[in-house]
């Protein structure tokens, strides 16, 4: 059975009120998106910044609630999940986020931010708690005598091994890891994918891993879905994604990133008017885009059992 499901999911946000506090224009997040995460699997979320990506792992982590469209843990919808189920899934599904700076408390020492959700959720003494802190930092390659430690104390990486200490201290199912290395020195960010990787194959987790880095995603994910403006354009192994692009925006994202050895000229900007809901959102920047785009952009062609795309006219199999 699937761990997460989202069948549908909108979400908006208002971003524009007026002086009495009407919503006068609002931005699309998410639109149309369908996805799920199954047990023991790394799906990996790409697209330029603004494209939905935190949005898709907030929904999944219940921080925000979607406008339409259903969300589902285990097959059930997580708007309906009373008491010990409702408390199952949030010990099951777990969150790193880029920024440990912030997510984690300043004024609370390692075992503390390390157990917190075990001491909310199981009754432990004080002493008990340190020792499982001092467990979990062995997990995740920390020395025990961190544990009486500050964050102040700690190196960006060392704070992310906190964060995914924390993370896993409960045994989760599932990690939403958004751009978990984005704030840590190069040298520090193959470590941390390193040790997620390691956990995964201890412990069974599985990721719902949102990057920047498209060679990490690369490398560690069963299948990867590529958004543009809250929807879902191409979704595959990641072979399928990054070696049997269809997308032509996916082929615009992977030649964008430096030595992908792919041609970026051959996707300039065409500018063009406003977005009309049917049509495709990439259409302005598109060089494959034919009339039928204007009205029927938005449909989703499926290339194999995995491989979708939300393109009517993909890059054939020989081009890419
Ligand atoms: P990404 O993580 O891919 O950069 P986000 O999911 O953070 O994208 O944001 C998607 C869009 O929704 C962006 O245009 C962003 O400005 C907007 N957005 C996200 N959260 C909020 C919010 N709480 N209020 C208003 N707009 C938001
Ligand atoms: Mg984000």
């Amino acid at each position: 059975m699937k761990l997460v499901t989202l069948e549908r999911v909108y979400k908006q946000f208002p971003v524009k009120r007026s002086f009495l506090g009407k919503v006068l224009e609002r931005i699309s997040a998410l639109s149309d998106v369908s996805l799920s995460v199954g047990k023991g699997e790394t799906v990996g979320v790409i697209g330029e910044s603004g494209c939905g990506k935190s949005t898709l792992g907030k929904i999944i982590l219940d921080i925000e609630k979607p406008d339409r469209g259903r969300v589902l843990y285990k097959g059930k919808e997580i708007s309906e999940l009373k008491g010990k189920e409702y408390k199952d899934y949030r010990m099951n599904v777990q969150a790193v986020f880029q920024n440990p700076q912030s997510s984690l408390n300043p004024r609370w020492q390692v075992w503390k931010l390390v157990t917190e959700g075990i001491s909310i959720n199981f009754r432990y003494s004080k002493a008990e708690l340190k020792e499982k802190a001092e467990e979990l930092l062995r997990v995740v390659g920390l020395p025990p005598s961190f544990s009486e430690k500050y964050p102040h104390q700690l190196s960006g990486g060392q704070k992310q091994r906190v964060a995914v200490a924390r993370a896993i201290a409960l045994k989760p199912e599932l990690i939403v890891a958004d751009e978990p290395t984005s704030a840590l020195d190069v040298s520090v960010q193959a470590q941390i994918v390193n040790l997620m990787v390691e956990l995964q194959e201890e412990l069974g987790i599985s990721y719902l891993f949102i990057s920047h880095s498209l060679p990490v995603v690369e490398s560690i994910s069963d299948r990867v879905v590529v958004m543009y403006r809250g929807f879902i354009v191409e979704e595959g192994t990641s072979r399928e994604v990054f070696s049997e692009t269809a997308h032509p925006y996916t082929e615009l994202l992977i030649s964008s990133t430096p030595l992908s050895g792919r041609k970026v000229s051959r996707f300039p900007y065409l500018g063009e008017g406003h977005a009309v809901f049917s049509r495709c959102p990439f259409y302005p920047r598109c060089t494959r885009r034919v009339p039928e785009c204007r009205s029927y952009g938005m449909q989703v062609l499926r290339l194999s059992e995995t491989h979708k795309v939300r393109c009517i006219n993909p890059i054939p199999s020989g081009q890419r």
